[in-house]
Formats: structure tokens, C-alpha cells, sequence
């Protein structure tokens, strides 16, 4: 075998890895238990990561034990591979190998460990430390998932700020389908506490501390206090429109800043490729919105986890309220984006999370090793997600309503060249299964007939409704879709409010999404330099 293909940390990058484990203070010992026998890839693989990055730190001490060494069964250990972070300290367990986005989430654990530091505000520190009661959190994610290292992090800062109480396990579901099965989790990030779901996807920070505190799904409350942060701009959103907006509006002067409820990219960042923004060839979408969020950030604050749940024109200013805060601002930009189109069939909701998935980057790798899936939709999406799918090994076929797909040439090129059938038109009329779905009624457009068709799988990708509630309490004008009416310096009809991106509807790009940031942000500025009467109507 070639010695240098062994290794997997590539060179370029070991120097900038070697510049951040620097930043470690105590050694930290990981135990790994592995075997050779059961998931042999993985086990492999974690071999490989933690001898490599011994050899860049030496306060990285691995210690390689089989599952029945007395180390294994002093932590209770049965699977592998099981990565255990500084035990003797600490309860955080990796169940599943830390590969492709949980790589970097193992890496601020290993961190965290070292220094005993973690990254939770002091808020939350200050409520956890209220904490009374052993609490065990578990969280299942998957290695493509763009959402699931954020609330990988939380977990890990929870075990590490209460050591005394709080236990924390990660589980990779490819490798632990049983416990995926068990505990129904097939849509990443799933958090447990204590055996209890408490919520799928990513948490802002202040809702995943109250569930540890109660053990149980917590709604989100607008910020109560009186203080009033003054801002010239809040922009809603991160995605292409809200970053590129943000360099703008601050390289011009404009104080501002980014509330993001969910993840920073918007869809971008769970679109497994881009093909099509100028200047990169082939670029994952969450690597391109990393790029993007890195960039605004030397400007601006993005506050990730945090939701705009109330706002207000009060004279010339817009008061927002927040989970966090409260702004008082002059200019307020929407650029909240869209969200995935439900089918409205019998079974979509009860079984989504169960095989059924508006994200083939999150929960595709699941259904790997040829699992039969199917993926709904004409559009560009559609082919998008049946070309990751396809390409990481699943077993799948489109299912479209017309006879002619909506998607680029490019993309119906490759779906051809790729040998991924599509079944014409067909509707999806229910989606049925037991735990977990099992087979689709598909209903043919034409005649009407329908016939049951087995499936492990089925995601939808059958375009966005606009995320349009916030612009509704402002008495944004929308058009019949519900995308806000904007003009062509993306002011709405409402003085102070600017909209940008997917909301605005028309040709969803992202090259498109950031000219309109751009523009947008440049209105603001002229705006609040000189006022405008001229609102769109
Ligand atoms: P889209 O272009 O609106 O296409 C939605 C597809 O779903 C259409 O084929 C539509 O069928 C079908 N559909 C809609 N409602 C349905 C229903 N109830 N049942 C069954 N099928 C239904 O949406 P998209 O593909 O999500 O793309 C959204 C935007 O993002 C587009 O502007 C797209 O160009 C952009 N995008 C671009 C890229 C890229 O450039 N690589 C990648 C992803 C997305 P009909 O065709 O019969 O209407």
C-alpha cells in the first residue's frame, strides 16, 4: 500500500492543525476502543486520525484497546469504534467514527478537554450551573450533515462545563443503524436527554441549556429585558444574501448585524455541489458559505442560534425583539430565504425524520449500501440530490409529476449520464410504512391509476415556500406566491425595510442572491445618507 495515500491529514493542512493544537494546555488521553472485526473501515480510520494527531501534538495521548480489554469494560464500552475524550475526567463518547464533519467538531472537543474552556456564553454556563441532577445527552448525527456539529459542540460544552453531572455520547447512525432504529433517529442532528427526544436539527444554545436543565423540548421566548441595542442595520438571515450584504453595508460605514435562527449558508450550505458560482469549478455548498460567513465576519457579528420572534416600525426606527435581545435599528433587511415545499400527502409528516427528508446532504448517508430511495421533484434540486445520492452509493430513482424535467440541461445530462432512472408522470399520493417508511402510492398523472412501490427512502425536493412571517407583521407587500415585492434597489414598500435574496422570489442563485445582497446594502447606505420617499407601492 502506498505509504503516502495512508495518510489522511494532507500535508497543506497539518501546519494550520498544528498552529490550532497549540492552543492546548493539559494533555488529554483518548481512548479508543477498536476492534477488527466490526465496522473494520471506521475502526481503521480512527487509528489512522489519532496517530496522526499525536504526531502533531503530544498532548493528544491515545491509548488503542479492544473491546475486551478491562479499560473497555471499565467504561462499559460494547461498540466500536468508541472514542472516549480524557474519561477519567470527563464522560463525552464518540460512538461511530469522527469522519468528514465531525473531524473538526472532535478536534474543538479535543481542545476544550485540554483547556477545560468551552465556547457556551456566560448565560448558559450560569443556568447550567443550576443543574442538580445526573443528566445523560445523546446526539446522532452523520458525517455529510452540515447542522450537526454545532449541536455536536453544545453537547460536548454541556459535559465538559458539568462534568460532575453530565454525560454526553455521539452516535454516528450509518455505523449504529441498530441504535439509530431503536431510538428513531434518522433525521441529524437528533438530540436526546436523558432517553427523551428533545429536538431534531440544530438548537439555538439558550433552548438545547433548558432542555439539559428539564429533560424535555423547550420553546423558544422573546428576550424580556429593557436594554435596546442600537444598530444603523439588522439583517435577517445567512445565507448568500444576508452575508454579502453585510461586507457591504459595514465597508460603507453602516453598523450591523446578522441574526441567523438556523444554520449560517441557508440552502446553500446543505446543497451537496455547486457547479455554477463563478470562480470555483466544483465547491461543496456549506464549504462555499464557510468561505462566505469567514469573510463577513472580518466586518460583522453573525449571531447564529439567535431568532427574530418580534418586530415593530416605531416612528423612523424598527424595534426587533429576539430569543436574546432587543435592537432598535433604521434600516431592517429580510433575507430569510425559503424553506422546503411539503408534498401535503397522507404519511409526509408522520414518517418525516422516518425515511422521509427535505435534506439529501443530512440524512442520505444513511441509506448508502444500496438502499432504495426515491426523489421527488423536476427542479435543479432534485437532480442535485439524486446525484449526491446516487454518487455516495444509494440506489436511486426520480419521481416526477410531467414528462420533461425543469432541471438545467447540465444537470438532466449527468442524471442521464449517471444511469438514474426516472419515473414519469407520477405523483406521490401517500407514503406508508410502520416505524419507519416503507413504500409510496404512486398515482399516474395521466390516467389516475395508482400502484404501491417498496421504498427505503424518499426525499423532497419540490421547491421553497418563502419564510415570509416576519416581513407579514411589517405589512410587507407579497406577491401571490408570498415572495416580497421589492423594487429595483430591493426596498419593499415599507420605509426601512429592504428585502434580498430567495424571499424576493424570481431566479433563485446564489450569484443572484448576492447581487441583491450587494445592491441592497448600498440602498441602505444611500438611504440613511439621504433619505428616500421613494417606496416601492
Ligand atoms: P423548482 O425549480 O421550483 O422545481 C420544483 C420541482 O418540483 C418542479 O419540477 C415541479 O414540477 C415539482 N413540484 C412542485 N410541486 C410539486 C408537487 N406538489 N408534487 C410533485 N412535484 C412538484 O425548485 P428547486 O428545484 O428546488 O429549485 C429552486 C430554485 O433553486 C430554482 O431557482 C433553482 O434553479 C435553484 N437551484 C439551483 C441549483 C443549481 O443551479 N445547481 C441547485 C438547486 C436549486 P413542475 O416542473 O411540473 O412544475
Amino acid at each position: 500500500m502506498n505509504a503516502k495515500k495512508d495518510k489522511f491529514i494532507p500535508e497543506g493542512s497539518k501546519k494550520l492543525l498544528q498552529k490550532e493544537l497549540d492552543h492546548m494546555e493539559k494533555p488529554v488521553t483518548v481512548v479508543a476502543v477498536l476492534s477488527d472485526d466490526q465496522n473494520k473501515p471506521f475502526n481503521e480510520f480512527c487509528r489512522k486520525l489519532l496517530e496522526e494527531l499525536a504526531s502533531l501534538s503530544d498532548k493528544i495521548r491515545p491509548v488503542f484497546v479492544k473491546p475486551d480489554s478491562d479499560l473497555a469494560k471499565k467504561y462499559h464500552v460494547t461498540r466500536t469504534p468508541t472514542i472516549l475524550i480524557e474519561p477519567e475526567r470527563y464522560a463525552i463518547r464518540l460512538t461511530g467514527a469522527p469522519a468528514g464533519e465531525e473531524a473538526r467538531t472532535f478536534l474543538i472537543a479535543l481542545l476544550m478537554a485540554s483547556t477545560g474552556k468551552t465556547v457556551l456564553s456566560d448565560a448558559s454556563k450560569k443556568r447550567l450551573s443550576e443543574l442538580k441532577e445526573n443528566r445523560n445527552i445523546k446526539v446522532f448525527v452523520s458525517p455529510t450533515c452540515p447542522y450537526c456539529p454545532l449541536q455536536v459542540i453544545l453537547a460536548i460544552c454541556a459535559a465538559i462545563e458539568r462534568e460532575d453531572l453530565i454525560s454526553t455520547e455521539i452516535i454516528e447512525i450509518y455505523e449504529n443503524k441498530d441504535l439509530a432504529t431503536e431510538f428513531n433517529a434518522f433525521s441529524v442532528p437528533e438530540t436526546f436527554v436523558d432517553d427523551q427526544p428533545v429536538g431534531t436539527g440544530l438548537q439555538p444554545e439558550e433552548v438545547f441549556v433548558e432542555e439539559v436543565l428539564t429533560a424535555a423540548p423547550v420553546k423558544i421566548k422573546p428576550f424580556e429585558g429593557s436594554g435596546m441595542i442600537e444598530k444603523d442595520l439588522v439583517i435577517i438571515g445567512a445565507g448568500p444574501a444576508g452575508l454579502t450584504a453585510a461586507i457591504y453595508a459595514e465597508r460603507s460605514g453602516l453598523h450591523s448585524v446578522v441574526i441567523e435562527k438556523g444554520n449560517i449558508g441557508g440552502q446553500v450550505a446543505i446543497t451537496p455541489l455547486v457547479e455554477n458560482y463563478p470562480g470555483f469549478t466544483r465547491i461543496g455548498g456549506k464549504t462555499l458559505m464557510d468561505m462566505m460567513a469567514q469573510q463577513a465576519i472580518q466586518y460583522t457579528d453573525i449571531h447564529q442560534g439567535e431568532e427574530v420572534l418580534d418586530l415593530e416600525r416605531k416612528g423612523e426606527f424598527i424595534e426587533i425583539r429576539t430569543n436574546r435581545a432587543a435592537y432598535t435599528v433604521k434600516a431592517l433587511l429580510i433575507a430569510a430565504g425559503a424553506e422546503s415545499r411539503k408534498l401535503d400527502v397522507p404519511g409526509e409528516k408522520e414518517f418525516q425524520g422516518r425515511g422521509v427528508s427535505y435534506c439529501a446532504s443530512c440524512d442520505g448517508y444513511f441509506f448508502k449500501d444500496g438502499k432504495k430511495v426515491f426523489v421527488i421533484g423536476g427542479g435543479n434540486t432534485a437532480a442535485t440530490e439524486a446525484l449526491y445520492l446516487k454518487n455516495i452509493g444509494v440506489n436511486v430513482t426520480v419521481v416526477h409529476r410531467r414528462d420533461k424535467l425543469r432541471a438545467e440541461k447540465f444537470l438532466q445530462d449527468s442524471l442521464a449520464a449517471n444511469n438514474i432512472p426516472i419515473i414519469w408522470n407520477s405523483a406521490v399520493h401517500e407514503i406508508r410504512g410502520d416505524k419507519f417508511a416503507k413504500e409510496v402510492v404512486l398515482e399516474d398523472t395521466h390516467n389516475g391509476s395508482r400502484r404501491i412501490v417498496p421504498i427505503d427512502g424518499l426525499f423532497i425536493a419540490i421547491g421553497y415556500v418563502p419564510n415570509n412571517d416576519l416581513a407579514k407583521k411589517l405589512g410587507v407587500k407579497m406577491d401571490e406566491e408570498g415572495y416580497i415585492k421589492v423594487d429595483k434597489a430591493y426596498r419593499t414598500n415599507v420605509p426601512g425595510v429592504y428585502a434580498a435574496g430567495d424571499i424576493t422570489g424570481g431566479f433563485k442563485q446564489i450569484v443572484t442572491a448576492v447581487g441583491q445582497g450587494a445592491t441592497a446594502a448600498s440602498t441602505i447606505f444611500d438611504d440613511l445618507s439621504a433619505p428616500s420617499e421613494k417606496w416601492y407601492s
